[in-house]
């Protein structure tokens, strides 16, 4: 699947243990991240400061559901398990 662009929930609902610029201690779940733009885009796409596990992060409906909401809750879930 493609990514819904402006949903963001990757980058809200997990925690991401890897530095973020602006974020030397990467952050917690449920916190949005510092380069999640207002349009919820990642401000560093495609550069290379972008977190190696960002980029390896890849849409699956699984996890990315139909809807932004259902993605924020499916991911605070698989955190909730791990
Ligand atoms: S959760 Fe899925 S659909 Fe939403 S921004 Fe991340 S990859 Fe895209
Ligand atoms: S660096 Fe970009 S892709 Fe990674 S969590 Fe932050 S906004 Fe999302």
């Amino acid at each position: 699947m493609d990514c819904r662009l402006g949903c963001g929930a990757c980058c809200i609902a997990p925690s991401i243990s890897s530095p973020i610029p602006g974020m030397p201690n990467g952050k917690p779940a449920g916190t949005r991240c510092i380069q999640l733009n207002k349009d919820n885009l990642c401000s560093l796409f495609g550069r290379p400061e972008r977190p190696k596990v960002c980029h390896e992060f890849k849409p699956c409906p699984v996890v990315c559901g139909t809807t932004n909401q259902e993605a924020i809750n499916n991911i605070t879930e698989l955190e909730a398990l791990t």
